[in-house]
């Protein structure tokens, strides 16, 4: 497989969205940095119809879970995690438009990746929120300014 050079950055709304969506471009990427927006336990301890689908007790178990397996998963593909402290929807506390992209912005501003892949936000409120982030003129400032340099 050819292995390409540029910094690649992908912002993944929750802990296995980059990976199952797009693994085979991560191995490809060595020095990938996944950015994962929703990595935050609830502030109180909930289970989630979700959480108990999965096999987890409640949601400080999953979510410690999940970050693990991101960790050791991302370390395997020699991809850098970013983990933003922002919590899933079903644990009712969704991050404001400004807030995501302020956190979104800074992350960018830090790495300057030559790509960026996003969601597309297709069915998930929390893919719909960071994909709508993600076409706002405001998020994409650092690159326009990187171009015109
Ligand atoms: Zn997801």
């Amino acid at each position: 497989m050819m292995q390409s050079h540029a910094r690649l950055l992908v912002v993944s709304p929750h802990l296995d969205d980059a990976v199952l969506s797009c693994g085979l471009l991560l191995t490809a990427n060595p020095s990938a940095i996944v950015c994962t927006v929703f990595t935050a336990a609830p502030r109180e301890n909930m289970s989630t119809d979700w959480d108990r689908q999965s096999g987890f007790r409640d949601a400080f178990e999953a979510m410690r879970a999940r970050q693990q397996e991101d960790a050791e998963v991302l370390q395997m593909l020699h991809a850098q995690p970013i983990h933003l402290p922002f919590r899933d929807a079903q644990y009712r506390d969704t991050p404001s438009l400004d807030a995501l992209t302020e956190a979104l912005r800074r992350t960018l501003e830090a790495h300057m990746p030559d790509k960026v892949l996003f969601p597309l936000g297709l069915f998930h409120s929390d893919h719909t929120l960071v994909s709508d982030m993600c076409r706002t003129e405001e998020w994409n400032r650092p690159f326009q300014n990187a171009l015109k340099n």
